[in-house]
């Protein structure tokens, strides 16, 4: 199935780059980068455009499901056969940029465009997905609709969640077309999916570096997360002589110096303390207590369990050292994803077939792909972000890697349509 000479015929960097730029001048700040977070009129207007591609370019057959996920159906030759499902989100973080999410959903819109102009129809039905809430945002919770359809979610566990207007996520569910009553009718079952697959930007340096076109997604970090309380004892900051203080702060300092080199010695694995309070906060007062929120990311399971290990051996030495007591609570955990091996050959083939460079790479970011891969054979394309830049103003991917990853998705689903 070579496919190179027609999609150079059929795929268009301006049409791509014209619609990464409509969407992304939905929620546009002034000041440049784009806010456009779930559940906001501009989230609703960016649904309501693609729904009006999906529909009237690509003749898409458009459903809400009860999780407000929306969902463009392309019927395939086989009754009943299990649908090829690809797409992403278009809500961003505050102040985002214009790529993360969109170049997703974008390229799934050119791929199924392509397809369209080639006459070409599958044998599976296509699925377009744009995803509800991936990013956090004002109801503090993400990735609601991809965990809802896996089931990972239900209506009580969102019952009590509300925005900092007292607005529920439910009644924000409802606000674009979902409906919590019916949420269970929207998870979708094994078998059901034969196979996901998300074009996302990389969010890391390392394609620019490397000069590849194409990452091909091994899996996905686990994330581990814990918040740490410091008790010392606030005294005079000017009387009380250096060997006779409990500095919670300082020994915060030592915690937070030790993290960062138990990171910096492992493959695959960050770690970060992206939050500290300090009381009572005062220029003349040795700090009393001090909280630090810590997260530690890594592909290896082991490795987490390891840096947490020798991170409670030294909390409970410094207590010596600095005269302080400590506690830490987990506060939230994923394990690592790691994606379908089959999916992945299949991506590897695409780009051989098209003559593009690729590489094999670990995303240290959350996606919806992490929940999907729970039921269905699941993996991710990353195309090239500038200097790693995301989540800010200046995320960028040159458009010719939106092409590229358009194609390989198209080419990724083509190979996929010709097995069982
Ligand atoms: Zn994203």
């Amino acid at each position: 199935m070579m496919r190179k000479k027609d999609f150079e015929r059929v795929f268009s960097k301006e049409r791509i780059t014209k619609l990464i730029d409509e969407f992304g001048a939905i929620g546009a700040d002034p000041n440049g980068g784009v806010t456009r977070l779930a559940f906001s009129s501009y989230d609703i207007k960016a649904r309501e455009k693609i729904i009006r591609i999906m529909e009237n370019e690509l003749g898409l057959k458009v459903r809400i499901d009860p999780w407000g996920n929306i969902i463009g159906r392309r019927e395939g030759k086989l009754n009943n056969a299990a649908s090829l499902m690809t797409g992403s989100h278009l809500d961003s973080v505050r102040n985002g940029g214009k790529f993360d999410g969109p170049a997703g959903v974008l390229g799934a819109v050119e791929a199924i465009r392509a397809l369209n102009e080639l006459k070409i129809k599958t044998f599976h039905p296509l699925e377009l997905v744009v995803f509800t809430a991936e990013e956090p945002n004002d109801f503090g919770i993400s990735t609601v609709g991809s965990r809802g359809m896996v089931g990972k979610l239900s209506k009580e566990e969102l019952l009590n969640i509300k925005n900092n207007e007292g607005f529920s996520i439910l009644d924000a569910i409802k606000k674009i077309g979902g409906d919590p009553d019916r949420f269970h009718e929207g998870i979708r079952k094994p078998g059901e999916i034969k196979a996901f697959i998300e074009i996302h930007i990389e969010q890391m340096p390392y394609l620019e570096k490397e000069k590849k076109d194409i990452g091909i997604v091994e899996g996905i970090t686990g994330i581990h997360r814990a918040k740490v309380i410091i008790h010392g004892v606030a005294k005079h900051a000017g009387t009380t002589p250096m060997n006779e203080r409990q500095d919670a702060l300082v020994a915060a300092a030592h915690l937070i110096k030790t993290l960062n080199k138990l990171a910096s010695t492992e493959k695959n694995t960050v770690a970060t303390v992206g939050q500290i309070s300090v009381k009572p906060n005062s220029i003349n007062i040795i700090p009393s207590e001090t909280s630090l929120d810590l997260e530690v990311r890594s592909y290896h399971k082991s490795a987490i369990k390891k840096i947490l290990e020798d991170f409670y051996n030294e909390m409970s030495l410094i207590g010596k050292v600095y005269g302080v007591k400590t506690s830490i609570k987990d506060t939230y955990h994923t394990e690592p994803t790691t994606f379908s091996p089959y999916i992945r050959e299949k991506i590897k083939q695409a780009c051989d077939i098209l003559g593009f460079s690729y590489l094999n790479l670990v995303s240290m970011a959350g996606h919806d792909a992490n929940h999907i891969a729970t039921i269905a054979d699941t993996g991710m394309i990353f195309i090239p972000s500038h200097k790693g830049l995301s989540h800010c103003p200046k995320e960028w991917t040159d458009p010719i890697y939106l092409v590229k990853g358009a194609k390989v998705l198209a080419q990724s689903l083509l190979i996929l349509d010709q097995e069982n």
